[in-house]
């Protein structure tokens, strides 16, 4: 069979390029495009030989695509206009332009490429960006399929739901089709199973126990949520990800982050089945930026929240510097994101900016079982 030529438009670290290899699909990506710089660093230096444009989409003319001629595009937009956290300013933030650039560029293109798979945050489904881009692939003879998935839908026990639109030209039907996103990976055989608008709130299976005690700021609901994940056996456990030996000091979380967030942070444990999605900011911000690990597992929760906003500043500390609470590392981090372990970091970049990327990166098994599903 012969190779698909392959665009990868805000390639990023390459996390496309990862699933497209994962996914066992013949291919080559014949243009990587992004302007971070970082990022560009990284992505060449993983894979020097794939032709990477240090240059913002909507400055490439129409011409320049063309000679491309490519058969599929991979693209992960920038997510900000759509976030619940950003202004969502949607198609009227300028972060949107080179988006519609690309929906103006497609219909224009001389031949239209067979495949394309975007990948955005949830938020990007109810957007008027999704609506122009369905209309544009609607008018240029495209079927799609919409899928909102999370990795603990291919049993990785992490939390990154995102919207995927894959979409093929007509001329050759998916295997799947529902007018409907899909919650779940749509496969053929299956009845496809459609998102209701109540999918997003888990339901928990167990009681949290009598004198469980709720000792960060989480709900009853929450608990059991965590409790639930962590008894569900089609999810692997979070030591399956770890680093068999790191300079454990390096990660460990400063007492001042200890002292002021300890009742926000998410802890887990190597024997987990659940982390929650790691962000931009992880390392940097606590809250809602991604799981911390326990670093000391003889050390019991309870000992240590009981009774601890009633503590002096001092033993308060002290009890929490027993679990050993530290970051997971960017080693780890891209291993729950499904970078296989010839993924590797340049020298040169931190560990913040480390963490940077892989916060803006998606998970390669998930993409990569979607694209299967696209060539199927
Ligand atoms: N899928 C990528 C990450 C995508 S995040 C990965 O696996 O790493 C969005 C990316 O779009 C960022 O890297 C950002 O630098 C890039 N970007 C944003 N606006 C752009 C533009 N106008 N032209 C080119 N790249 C852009």
């Amino acid at each position: 069979m012969e190779s698909l030529r392959v665009l990868e438009l805000y390639s990023g670290i390459g996390g496309m390029h990862y699933a497209l290899k994962e996914s066992g699909i013949h291919a080559e990506v014949v243009a990587a495009i992004d302007i971070n710089t970082t990022a560009n660093e990284i992505y060449t230096h993983n894979y020097p030989d794939t032709p990477l444009w240090n240059k913002t989409i909507e400055g490439i003319t129409l011409e320049d695509f063309n000679k491309l001629s490519f058969d599929m595009i991979l693209m992960s937009p920038p997510c900000q206009p759509f976030t619940r956290i950003g202004l969502q300013g949607d198609i009227n933030d300028p972060r949107s332009k080179s988006f519609l650039y690309i929906l103006d560029l497609l219909p224009r293109l001389c031949r239209l490429p067979r495949y394309i798979l975007l990948e955005n945050v949830k938020g990007f489904e109810t957007s008027a960006a999704r609506d122009r881009l369905v209309k544009t692939l609607t008018e240029c003879g495209y079927t799609f399929q919409e899928v909102m998935v999370s990795p603990t839908s291919v049993g990785i026990p992490n939390s990154r739901l995102r919207y995927f639109l894959i979409a093929k030209i007509s001329t050759e039907n998916l295997s799947i089709q529902s007018s409907k996103i899909l919650d779940a990976f749509p496969h053929p055989a299956e009845q496809p199973k459609v998102l209701s608008p109540s999918a997003d709130t888990c339901q928990p299976e167990e009681e949290v126990q009598e004198g469980h005690v709720l000792y960060k700021l989480e709900t009853k609901t929450d608990a059991q949520r965590k409790m639930s994940q962590n008894n569900d056996l089609s999810l692997r456990l979070i030591q399956d990800f770890l680093e068999p030996q790191i300079d454990m000091e390096l990660y460990l979380l400063p007492p001042k982050t200890l002292l002021r967030y300890a009742l926000l942070l998410d802890i887990v444990r190597p024997t987990c089945r659940r982390s929650v999605c790691f962000t931009k900011g992880y390392g940097r911000y606590v809250e809602g930026t991604g799981s911390v690990m326990q670093g000391c597992v003889e050390t019991e929760m309870e000992s240590v929240f009981t009774g601890l906003d009633q503590c002096a500043e001092d033993e308060k500390l002290q009890r929490l510097l027993k679990l050993k609470l530290r970051y997971f590392t960017p080693r780890e981090v891209a291993n729950l994101m499904g970078f296989p372990q010839s993924f590797t970091f340049p020298k040169k970049t931190t560990t913040k900016q480390q963490y940077r990327v892989l916060g803006n990166s998606l998970n390669v098994v998930v993409v990569a079982r979607l694209l299967q599903v696209l060539l199927s």
